[in-house]
């Protein structure tokens, strides 16, 4: 087994305690996570404040080669870390599985690399000149949750050290493996203490979130934690992005075509297991084709196969860890006990691992736990609707902004739709898709800021106008 540490200032360190990492899959021990004590993360935060003396003076260019160095050595190991992956987190190598969620790191991170913030002369005039200036923060903490580990690591990691930071990462309890080894392979080709990596519980995040050596949090994970960090970050007045929970809602109009859009609805609700911040978490169907539309997804749920992700011909693989698992069953019973139908699925088989079955659950509405809360996991309610104006009004009721989508046949239609989606990314027909060129980010409970493109490397920077 491999002996994981955590990484300050270029070096690993030993921590007190460990603890074990299992394989949801399987249950089988897959390393040990080093549970940093608060000491360690002062000793990391030190680090990445004295990088960050000279990383922010390094010149635009360093920075940029610094960036494309990573990205060659991820791609580098990338079966490697695929397989880490698998093993901690779950999901299966193939499909849009590990070696996908690597491929997207690398391809991320070359994109951010190309990027820059060029001065903006505001006025050039007889009355004078005036320049905007972007400049790097100072530590950025990122806290990243078990869903996508690695590639979400990159999304805060990159822009945070293309723009002139540094980084304290400290990944979810539940998958901290592979970023160790990311932030590893990355410390071989950039200078000691631009990144670094604690791990340990919940309680480390919480005491990053009030740290006073660290001057943004960049955050991904659940709209509770969200506001906890938010809470907590108020008293050293701390630069905040939060990527938050979903509940995505998709509406199929009746005009849409059942058969054509089986396959995109699938997996915009299934993608990961539906352990997506913006899977399709709630589909609205019309009346009319409501019946075929659930037949449709029946036939496709049919064709997919899920198991260990270590078989090359699993799609799909378990809940990752017990926590996530229980809510999903829980959510699943109580839609069933208020009259829900149970088109697939709903039971789980007796495994080792956190196997649930994929489940279609139609005859539900809002007011069923299953439609109000965020279930995280292979399961989609399907709501009737007859009204599209009224469809609308449900779509929107809901504390959470994060995506949404359309399902028609009549684009103009559709997109009028969409624009009335109280959400910060909305898709026709199709769900989910992000670009490394694209702004993605919450509204309402959602989150805060951006992450993506120019817009997700300026919440990287503080600004200052330069008055000539
Ligand atoms: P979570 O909020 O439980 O944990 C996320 C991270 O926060 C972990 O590293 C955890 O250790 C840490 N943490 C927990 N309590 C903390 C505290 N009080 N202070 C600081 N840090 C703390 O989320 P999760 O279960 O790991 O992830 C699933 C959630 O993440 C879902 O709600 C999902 O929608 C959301 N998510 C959002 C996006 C997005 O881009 N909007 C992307 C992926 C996941």
């Amino acid at each position: 087994m491999n002996n994981y540490q955590i990484i300050a200032g270029g070096e690993a360190r030993e921590t007190d305690g460990y603890a074990e990492v299992k394989n949801p899959a399987t249950g089988e021990i897959v390393g040990l996570m080093p549970v940093a004590s608060l000491a360690d993360l002062d000793r990391t935060v030190a680090a990445a404040a004295e990088a960050f003396d000279s990383w922010s003076k390094a010149s635009d260019a360093d920075r940029q080669r610094a960036c494309f160095a990573i990205a060659d050595v991820i791609e580098a190991h990338a079966e490697e870390l695929a397989e880490l992956l698998t093993l901690e987190q779950g999901k299966p190598r193939n499909g849009l599985g590990s070696r996908w969620e690597i491929g997207g790191a690398i391809a991320w991170t070359r994109y951010t690399a190309l990027l820059d913030l060029p001065v903006e002369v505001l006025q050039d005039t007889n009355e004078g000149r005036v320049e905007l200036h972007r400049k790097p923060i100072g530590v950025v903490g990122s806290i990243t949750p078990w869903n996508f580990p690695v590639m979400i690591a990159t999304w805060h990691i990159i822009p945070a050290v293309r723009a002139g930071n540094t980084v304290v990462i400290k990944p979810s309890p539940f998958t901290p493996l592979a970023t160790i080894r990311l932030v590893e392979l990355i410390n071989q080709v950039i200078p000691p203490g631009v990144v670094n990596v604690i791990t340990g519980h919940d309680q480390l995040g919480a005491a990053m979130s009030n740290h006073k050596g660290i001057a943004k949090i960049t955050f991904t994970g659940s709209s509770p934690t969200g506001q906890k960090i938010m809470a907590s970050a108020a008293q050293t007045l701390k630069r905040l992005t939060l990527e938050l929970g979903g509940n995505d809602a998709g509406i199929v109009l009746p005009d849409a075509d059942p058969k054509q859009i089986a396959e995109g609805v699938f997996w915009g609700a299934f993608i990961n297991g539906g352990q997506t911040c913006a899977a399709l978490k709630r589909l609205y169907v019309h009346d009319s084709i409501y019946d075929t539309v659930c037949a449709e997804l029946v036939r496709v749920a049919g064709t997919v196969k899920m198991g260990n992700g270590m078989d090359d011909a699993s799609a799909l693989g378990p809940i990752q860890n017990e926590r996530q698992f229980n809510l999903v069953r829980d959510l699943v019973e109580d839609a069933r006990a208020r009259g829900g139908r149970i088109l697939v699925g709903g039971e789980a088989p007796e495994s080792d691992g956190y196997f649930y079955p994929i489940t279609l659950v139609a005859d539900v509405d809002h007011g069923v736990r299953l439609v109000d809360e965020e279930q995280f996991g292979p399961v989609l309610p399907i709501i009737r609707y007859s009204d599209v104006e009224e469809v609308i009004t449900r779509a929107n009721d809901n504390p959470n902004g994060l995506g949404g989508s359309v399902w028609s046949s009549n684009l103009d239609r559709a997109k009028d739709v969409a624009l009335r989606l109280e959400c910060g990314s909305v898709w026709i027909n199709k769900h989910g898709a992000i670009q490394p060129n694209v702004p993605f980010g919450g509204v309402k409970g959602s989150g805060l800021g951006l992450s993506f493109g120019l817009e997700g490397l300026k919440e990287n920077t503080v600004t200052q106008t330069v008055f000539c």
